[in-house]
């Protein structure tokens, strides 16, 4: 079977998938666990199975994006996979011109490293929004949690080989095609990743919904990993709205694998209808 893509105007998109991430519904917020058993078809375990997903973009000039960097090898057994997966594509990581991030997290910004701490991108320029950027580069607030100082800590190590070309975006600039358009909440500069072609947009979501079988329908459902959930519902609403009214295609890097849809209004919330 061919692998999935999807052409846009001059633009090439391909999904490659970094493993499946293991998480549970006691981790979803501001819904009934009953109301969000049943979205997410699971049992009284809870046990959810999300994708990892990042995305390959060639077409502007010799440019070859990778939107998001994956897990690494230390967070789960199942995640880690992508420098493997991107090798059976037959794209060499060192042959990445840019890795775009979406956010810090560590399912979107370990996999920056190996587990010697080089670059896995050793040759890609590091493209950040800036809130984000400044957020995690700057010193551990005093009264800082300790969980949110390991992941500052961890962040430090992801940035370093990548820190003499780092690109920092403000909201509302472009690279590449690409259009950063900063969405707060669930990091304070998580940003979507707008690509406007000839006659179609693409949206790299990142994670406006992180769990998207309880939060498509129930948009108002949030994560335990949202820093600030109020926020992050609000970008959630906006970007569920304009990419329904624009119909926008979007990447969606925890959406059904390989990732690639629409999302249609259905009732309070949205259904996702995929493209590839
Ligand atoms: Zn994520």
């Amino acid at each position: 079977m061919p692998h999935p893509s999807i052409q846009l105007g001059e633009y090439l998109i391909r999904p490659v998938s970094d493993g499946d991430l293991t998480t549970n519904v006691e981790f979803v917020l501001g819904i009934d666990r009953p109301v969000a058993q049943g979205l997410a078809g699971t049992d009284d375990s809870g046990k959810i199975i999300i994708p990892v997903t990042s995305f390959l973009i060639s077409g502007a000039g010799d440019s070859l994006v990778l939107v998001d960097a994956g897990s690494g090898t230390q967070m789960q057994p199942t995640l880690g996979r992508l420098p493997a997966n991107l090798r059976a594509l037959g794209v060499d990581p060192a042959t990445i011109t840019h890795v775009v991030l979406t956010h810090i997290h560590p399912d979107h910004a370990n996999g920056l490293i190996d587990d010697d701490g080089a670059a896995n991108f050793p040759n890609a320029a590091l493209v950040v929004a800036a809130e984000e950027a400044n957020f995690w580069m700057a010193p551990a607030a005093a009264a800082e949690s300790p969980a949110l100082a390991r992941q500052r800590a961890r962040n430090a190590l992801n940035l370093a080989p990548y820190l003499d070309r780092l690109h920092i975006v403000k909201n509302g600039e472009s690279l590449l095609g690409l259009t950063a358009m900063v969405t707060p909440g669930h990091t304070p500069g998580h940003t979507c990743w707008r690509l406007d072609a000839a006659n179609q947009s693409l949206l790299a979501w990142g994670d406006i919904v992180h769990i998207a079988a309880i939060q498509i329908p129930r948009p108002d459902a949030g994560v335990f990993y949202d820093m600030d959930l109020d926020a992050a519902r609000a970008s959630r609403a906006r970007i569920l709205d304009m990419a329904a009214r624009d119909r926008l295609l979007i990447a969606g890097a925890h959406v059904t694998a390989p990732g690639v849809g629409h999302v249609v209004r259905h009732g309070e919330g949205y259904v996702y209808e995929p493209q590839i």
